[in-house]
């Protein structure tokens, strides 16, 4: 931590900021230039985190020197971290291509999507038995029959499913049934269900929030983290903007920014980014191209009678397409789609 002081900070006021570093415990190195006068404090970041160090008199300003989020940064972790999805690998040069419904609906239903994602060439079946919904009217999902439909369907094309947990009640329950179990972006700050994820030892895609920044989203996965649950794979799914020509707002930046700042993996979810199918090939390709480690794309055989977000998704001929430059551009950087395991 760096504590710049004021510019007329008084010697008495040096002498004041040194002795109550040193009282933390910390040693502190005095640094006088022309105009202002720094102090560099030597010891554990954490400690001095706590402290309300810009209250000592002729502190102006305190700059710290790590980022906050110890375990997903870089520096406590160089190598990419890669991600073992019921040996789907992500991260690392392995690509993770989920598809599926935004909802689990009914079998056979289920069946035809996946067969279809499947031929195209996805790993992991997304569907969401429990739906965080706007409003309280519209369709909340299948809860646990939804969650025995989207298994039963995965184990049958031999693919590990991806579902969102919304209650922290529900972690045990949503645990024996998804390879992945996802966090939404409106609880991408619900730090009790953060905490109770990060107490299982099932691998999470943690989605940013609609109005978090990339700092947020890291302090997010640090709270996985911090439980003993290193399995966390970043979503960028937009965030919201003033403008409405798309669902949100695309952030393709916060890839690259996520892999300078993390050695966790990060995909991309154009679907909920755009909302416009005509919109998705373009930032999908985007995200890969911008070092995303995989892409989250919503499928669904027939998008007006789909019970949500029917509007942006994909008819499985548009995603076999798409998958089709997916696998041409994963090619020109030298990344794989990983397999699933027979
Ligand atoms: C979803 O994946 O269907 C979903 C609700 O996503 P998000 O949390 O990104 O809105
Ligand atoms: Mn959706």
């Amino acid at each position: 931590m760096i504590l710049v002081l004021n510019s007329g900070a008084s010697d008495e006021q040096i002498a004041h900021v040194v002795s109550h570093v040193e009282a933390l415990g910390l040693s502190a190195h005095v640094s006088r230039g022309t105009y202002r006068t720094i102090v560099g404090i030597i010891g554990d970041e954490d400690k001095t985190r706590e402290q309300p160090l810009q209250a000592i008199p002729g502190v102006a300003e305190v700059i710290p020197v790590l980022p906050p989020f110890k375990l997903a940064s870089r520096d406590a972790h160089p190598q990419a971290s890669i991600v073992d999805v019921s040996g789907v690998k992500i991260g690392g040069g392995n690509l993770a291509m989920i598809a599926g419904p935004c909802s689990v609906e009914e079998p056979d239903r289920m069946e035809r999507i996946a067969a279809a994602i499947k031929a195209s060439g996805a790993n992991i079946l997304r569907g969401g038995a429990y739906k965080p919904r706007t409003s309280p009217y519209a369709f909340q999902g299948m809860g646990e029959e939804g969650l025995r439909v989207l298994r039963d369907t995965g184990r049958k094309f031999r693919l590990p499913v991806v579902t969102e947990i919304t209650d922290p009640r529900n972690v045990e329950l949503v645990a024996q049934y998804a390879d992945l179990i996802q966090i939404g972006a409106r609880n991408m700050q619900n730090f009790v269900l953060l905490t109770e994820v990060g107490k299982t030892r099932r691998p999470v895609l943690l989605k940013r929030g609609m109005a978090a920044s990339v700092n947020d989203l890291l302090m997010s996965a640090e709270y996985i983290l911090s439980q003993g649950n290193s399995e966390v794979v970043l979503c960028e799914r937009g965030i919201r903007s003033f403008d409405n020509a798309t669902r949100n707002l695309f952030d393709v930046a916060a890839v690259p920014l996520v892999k300078r700042l993390s050695h966790l993996p990060i995909i991309v979810d154009p679907s909920h980014a755009t909302g416009r199918p005509d919109l998705i090939p373009a930032c999908a390709l985007a995200g890969l191209a911008a070092g995303a480690d995989g892409v989250h794309i919503e499928v669904h055989d027939c998008p007006q009678v789909a019970k949500s977000d029917g509007p942006q998704a994909l008819i499985p001929s548009q995603y076999h397409e798409l998958m089709a430059q997916m696998r041409k551009l994963a090619g020109l950087f030298d990344k794989r789609i990983s397999l699933v395991p027979e």
